[in-house]
């Protein structure tokens, strides 16, 4: 299917490795030229030398925090006319609700609602008046079903959800179409992190732990970033512009619920 985005410019954040990178590669594969972003120079550059080998369009990379002003605004001086905004950057840590005091608690408002904020707030403006736009938030699934371990992530995270909720209904006139896609158990380095520990603790295998994971799933897996990133190229589509402030889970099923 041609998603009807050959040459339009993104800015994809947090984008070396996992979900940033499995949509960076849709896009690039759609033909859209990518700033990608992560703070590791080298694995970043790795990913963009690979990606524009593969679909043939130009990748620039920043290397920079996308959390901090200073990295938000070399993005923006790198691709001051993105088409396409990802918003995405590397979730909180786990741990209980008494564990988090106002400095936690400032870090994930700031990493998983202000950042995608901020960059809306830059980028919406350009796209309004070109009358044309798609951002797309990577949040989670934490928002939709709490994970008790990730408080920090549920919170913030709504935050952001809100804001989304209300801004895509005011933009979506000109063309320009913001959504949120729910990541449930995806397979990359920040599960991986996750079944490790699992493992540890309960001193079992990586292979038991895994499989216990997974099987939790109806799927009977977790979910892959090509797929995530699939889900993420179709709603920068040509044809997602009636999909508007919608939050689309991607858990395989795992949230249960017969409807919503
Ligand atoms: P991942 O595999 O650990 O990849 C994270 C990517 O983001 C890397 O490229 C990393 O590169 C970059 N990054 C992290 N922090 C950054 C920052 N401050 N500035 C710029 N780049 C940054 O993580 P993932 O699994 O793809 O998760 C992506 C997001 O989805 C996270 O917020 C996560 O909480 C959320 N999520 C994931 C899942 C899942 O199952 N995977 C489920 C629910 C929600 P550098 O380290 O070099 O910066």
């Amino acid at each position: 299917m041609d998603l009807g985005i050959k040459g339009k410019r993104a800015i994809v954040c947090a984008s070396s490795k996992g979900l940033g990178r499995g949509v960076a590669e849709k896009l690039a594969e759609a033909g859209v030229n990518l700033t990608l972003n992560a703070r590791t120079e080298s694995t970043l550059r790795a990913t963009a030398d690979e990606i524009a080998g593969k679909y043939g369009v130009t990748v620039q990379i920043v290397a920079e925090d996308v959390t901090t002003e200073a990295g938000r605004l070399a993005l923006l001086r790198a691709e001051p006319n993105a088409d396409i905004l990802i918003n995405n950057a590397g979730g909180p840590p786990p741990g209980v609700w008494s564990d988090w005091g106002e400095e936690e608690w400032l870090k994930a408002i700031n990493n998983n609602m202000l950042t995608p904020i901020l960059l809306m707030n830059a980028i919406l403006p350009g796209m309004i008046e070109r009358k044309w736009g798609r951002v797309v938030n990577i949040t989670s699934g934490s928002v939709k079903a709490p994970i008790a371990q990730l408080g920090l992530s549920n919170a913030a995270r709504s935050g952001l959800t809100g804001f989304v909720a209300g801004t895509s209904r005011q933009v979506a006139r000109h063309g320009v179409i913001i959504n949120n896609l729910l990541p449930g158990s995806h397979d990359t380095d920040r599960t991986k992190g996750f079944i490790e520990r699992i493992a540890a603790t309960r001193n079992i295998s990586l292979e038991e732990a895994r499989a216990e994971a997974y099987a939790g799933n109806p799927t009977g897996r977790y979910g892959t970033a090509e797929e995530f990133g699939a889900a993420a190229a179709f709603l920068c589509s040509q044809f997602s512009g009636f999909i508007v402030g919608q939050n689309l889970l991607l858990d395989g099923g795992a949230f249960n619920s017969t409807m919503g």
